[in-house]
């Protein structure tokens, strides 16, 4: 799972599972889901035992700075990995072709993607599939 903040993309340090503090919601015990470095601070992703889940910032030097609601979590989707024919319903097949290359990091078509994210709502609302690229 990767984490957007700030626009950003950060990928997971660690995925160790600690207890780092208490729920801000319902005060039951907080467990590390993720870790995440940033220039400036330390993102850590949580989940207390009723579910409710937390983003927890902290200084370079672990100072705790503030707890932000985890809306900022998304699961990655591969279009490398999403059914052809579904693209196929809504995506030219350059788009498609460009989507996958962005996602590898190989060359693509820049326009190729601007079309294509104006496309994005419709397959969301088509499949229930939300790219984000
Ligand atoms: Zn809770």
């Amino acid at each position: 799972m990767f984490l957007l903040f700030n626009g950003e993309r950060h990928n997971p340090l660690s995925q160790s599972r600690n207890v780092i503090g208490f729920c801000s919601t319902c005060g039951s015990d907080l467990e590390s889901l993720a870790y995440y470095s940033t220039d400036s601070e330390w993102l850590v992703s949580a989940q207390c035992a009723k579910g409710h889940l937390a983003l927890i910032r902290y200084g370079r030097d672990w100072s705790w700075l503030d707890d932000l609601p985890l809306e900022f979590l998304k699961e990655e989707v591969k279009v490398a990995d999403l059914p052809r024919e579904k693209l196929d319903a809504i995506f030219t097949p350059a788009e498609i072709r460009d989507m996958i290359a962005c996602q590898e990091g190989s060359p693509y078509v820049r326009q190729n993607i601007y079309r294509a994210r104006t496309k994005y709502e419709r397959f969301e609302k088509l499949f229930g599939i939300k790219i984000d690229i």
